[in-house]
C-alpha cells in the first residue's frame, strides 16, 4: 500500500530560524526516515501563502522586527491558525511563542497584536536572558529533562488556556517569576529552548511526531551520539 509522505512545514525560515531553529525540521524528517517513513519538508517563506494541509509545522525564534514581519504573514494567511483548530501539531520556538500568543510588546516597547494560539502575553523584561536552560517536563508523556540554549529579553505570562512545558531547574524560561518554561495549548508546544531543541530532546520531538502520525507508539532509536550530547549539555 502506498503511503504520501509525512510533510513537515517549516514556516518563515527567511525570517524565523536563529541558532539553527531550522534544524528541528531536519530532526522530526530524519527520525521518521530511520523508521522507515517517508518525510519531506515543505519550506514556507514571506512569498507563500501558509497551507493548512501539512501534518506537523514548526517556526523559529527572530529579531524583534523579523518577528513582526512573520506576525503579520501568518495573521494575513491563517493555515497554521486552522491546522492547529483541527488538532495538528506545532512547535514554536522563542519568538514565536511571542508571535503565536495574544500580544507582545518589542524591546522599544511598541504593542503588537498577535496570532492568539497561545493564551499568553510578552513583555520585554529588565535582563536579557541568555545561556543554558533546563527543565523538567509537565505535559503529559514526556518524562526526561528537557535542555535547550535561551536568548531572549521578553518575559512570557501564561493566561488560564495556557500551560507551561517545564518547570525550570536551571536558566530563566519564560521569565516572569512562575517557574515554568514554555507553553502548551492543544496540539501547539512553544519552547524558548534553541539548540536546536528537537536534536537535544528526543523525546519532545517524538512526542510531535506520534501526534502527527496518530500513534501512541514509536519504534525506539538507538542513537548514542543524541544521548552523549544530552549528558554533556545537562552537565554545562
Ligand atoms: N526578539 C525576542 C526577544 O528578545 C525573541 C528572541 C529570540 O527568538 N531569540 O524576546
Amino acid at each position: 500500500m502506498a503511503e504520501s509522505a509525512v510533510r513537515i512545514g517549516l514556516v518563515l525560515p527567511d525570517v524565523m530560524g536563529t541558532y539553527g531553529d531550522g534544524g528541528n525540521a531536519l530532526v522530526l524528517r530524519q527520525r521518521l526516515r530511520m523508521r522507515g517513513i517517508d518525510a519531506e519538508i515543505v519550506e514556507i517563506t514571506l512569498n507563500d501563502p501558509v497551507p493548512e494541509s501539512l501534518d506537523i509545522y514548526t517556526l523559529g525564534g527572530a529579531e524583534d522586527s523579523a518577528q513582526r514581519l512573520a506576525t503579520r504573514h501568518l495573521q494575513r494567511y491563517p493555515g497554521l491558525q486552522r491546522a492547529a483548530a483541527k488538532g495538528v501539531p506545532v512547535l514554536a520556538i522563542c519568538a514565536a511563542i511571542q508571535v503565536l500568543g495574544n500580544w507582545y510588546q518589542t524591546s522599544a516597547g511598541e504593542r503588537v497584536d498577535g496570532v492568539g494560539l497561545f493564551d499568553v502575553t510578552t513583555s520585554p523584561q529588565r535582563v536579557r536572558a541568555i545561556g543554558e536552560v533546563a527543565t523538567n517536563p509537565v505535559l503529559a508523556g514526556l518524562t526526561q529533562p528537557l535542555t535547550g540554549f535561551e536568548n531572549h529579553r521578553g518575559g512570557t505570562t501564561l493566561g488560564p488556556d495556557a500551560t507551561g512545558l517545564g518547570r525550570v531547574t536551571k536558566g530563566v524560561g519564560n521569565g516572569v517569576g512562575d517557574g515554568s518554561e514554555g507553553v502548551v495549548q492543544g496540539s501547539v508546544i512553544g519552547t524558548y529552548m534553541h539548540g536546536p531543541a528537537l536534536a537535544r530532546n528526543p523525546e519532545l520531538a517524538d512526542h510531535l511526531l506520534m501526534r502527527a502520525l496518530g500513534v501512541t507508539e514509536l519504534a525506539p532509536l538507538d542513537l548514542p551520539e543524541v544521548d552523549r550530547l544530552r549528558r554533556e549539555r545537562l552537565r554545562a
